[in-house]
């Protein structure tokens, strides 16, 4: 009889104990640099490792294992392949015109994104032209108005610091919760030095953490519950200083942050590469006990955060998380992990057709091959033919000026050459046409 009781006491409370539990599950892409579809421009073929088209498709089968799922991008969007040189540079958007990146991520229905590095690559008035085709919310919070203002914490954003979605959410039990979830975004502050022509005396960057100590309370006194920081900077070891590029590390230390997105390096995390780090917990995907994720780049890999919240009085409090990431290649072996979504190749057709018209035209012809296999450790014609280039326009650019009879060095760096952009990232230019 004891039994019995005790057994149906506990039927009577585990509905009461979901109902005080929701789950969320937050999502991340990053670095996708326009590889909307898995296709090399330079190669003029179609390729499995890359592209968004293969990630919308782990979005989905994502969002169909959870109740409640958000989707953000971390940056490093709009530069990056030949389809966004062309949209910059050949056929710029117009007024009312949305450029493909935000046609592909309307669709998959983004909740917001980051601003990376690269997107001021192309100069501010791109970025203004760019950024409104978004039918989501843009953060910042560390870039701010440069008009002398001291000190720099006082002036003005430039874009929107933070963004507090009311979104509502169904528990375990089928019931629907109204949740504040707080979103901040932030760049590395040495956009100043790698874009100064497009940004020097028009804004200013702040401090990474300092900025977000400033304002994550800020946005828990305005209700969040939740606090998810997007950072376009990554995590390196014992990288503290003012003014640092990758801070991830400290970022998982501030107060109030329940997940940290990350990216900018291109790494994978979680994974192998940061095992050893004393505040990593790779089985849980945390640092510090904050779930994060580093989705690699060019849409490699899915980023997937679960936070089990639960009722703090009128709010919700994250009691747990862990992180995963979810590849479109198996490396192991070689081939798609899944299949590209037809939907994106779709919606962007025009623009594709119009980059493949646009790098197939002939511009020169080449005797010999060209390719970086070796850049790094031999003289190499991938890197002198940037040199000599670099030379004629220099010349053309001093002529009839007093420097023009000055004897002119160029030097040029094996870019191209795997690293961060992959085993297949050399260039490989037969002899013909270019
Ligand atoms: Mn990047
Ligand atoms: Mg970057």
């Amino acid at each position: 009889m004891k039994t019995f009781l005790a057994l149906c006491g506990l039927c009577l409370l585990l509905p009461l104990a979901q109902a005080q539990q929701l789950k969320l599950r937050i999502l991340e892409t990053t670095d996708l640099h326009m590889h909307l579809l898995g296709w090399d421009y330079y190669q003029d073929k179609p390729a499995e490792d890359f592209g968004l088209d293969r990630t919308a498709t782990l979005i989905q089968a994502a969002r169909a294992e959870a109740k409640n799922t958000l989707l953000f991008d971390n940056g490093d969007l709009l530069q990056g392949s030949p389809l966004g040189d062309y949209m910059a540079k050949v056929k710029p958007p117009q007024a009312g015109q949305v450029h493909p990146a935000y046609k592909v991520m309307n669709a998959l229905r983004y909740d917001a994104a980051n601003i990376g590095n690269h997107e001021f690559n192309y100069g501010l008035p791109f970025l203004r032209r760019a950024l409104p085709g978004a039918a989501f919310p843009y953060v910042n919070a560390n870039i701010v108005v440069d008009d002398g203002t001291q000190p720099a914490e006082a002036a003005k954003n430039v874009f929107t610091p933070y963004v507090i979605l009311d979104r509502r959410l169904t528990d375990e039990a089928g019931d629907v919760h109204p949740l504040k979830v707080g979103v901040i975004g932030f760049v590395p502050p040495q956009v100043m030095l790698w874009d100064r022509q497009h940004l020097q005396g028009r804004v200013r960057a702040l401090d990474i953490p300092a900025t977000a100590r400033r304002l994550v309370p800020r946005m828990k006194a305005e209700g969040a519950d939740v606090v998810i920081v997007i950072a376009h900077s990554g995590f390196e070891r014992g990288e503290t200083v003012f003014f640092a590029e990758n801070t991830v590390a400290r970022l998982a230390e501030v107060p109030g942050v329940n997940a940290v997105l990350f990216g900018h390096s291109h790494g994978e995390f979680p994974g192998r590469f940061f095992g050893n780090h004393p505040k990593v917990n790779l089985a849980a995907g945390t640092i510090n006990g904050v779930p994060a994720t580093m989705p690699g780049f060019w849409g490699s890999h899915l980023g997937v955060i679960d936070l089990v919240l639960r009722k703090d009085g009128a709010g919700w409090t994250a009691v747990d998380g862990r992180a995963e990431l979810r590849p479109i290649y198996d490396r192991a072996a070689r081939k798609a992990a899944v299949a590209p979504d037809p939907l994106v190749a779709e919606l962007i057709r025009a623009e594709h057709e119009g980059t493949l018209a646009y790098v197939r035209a002939e511009v020169a012809r080449s005797t010999l091959p060209i390719q970086s296999y070796f850049a790094q450790v031999a003289d190499d014609p991938s890197v002198q033919v940037v040199s000599h280039a670099q030379l004629a326009y220099a010349r053309k650019a001093l002529a009839g000026t007093p420097h023009a009879a000055l004897p002119l060095l160029s030097a040029a760096a094996p870019f191209k050459t795997g690293g961060r952009g992959g085993a297949n990232y050399y260039t490989d230019i037969p002899a013909g046409p270019i």
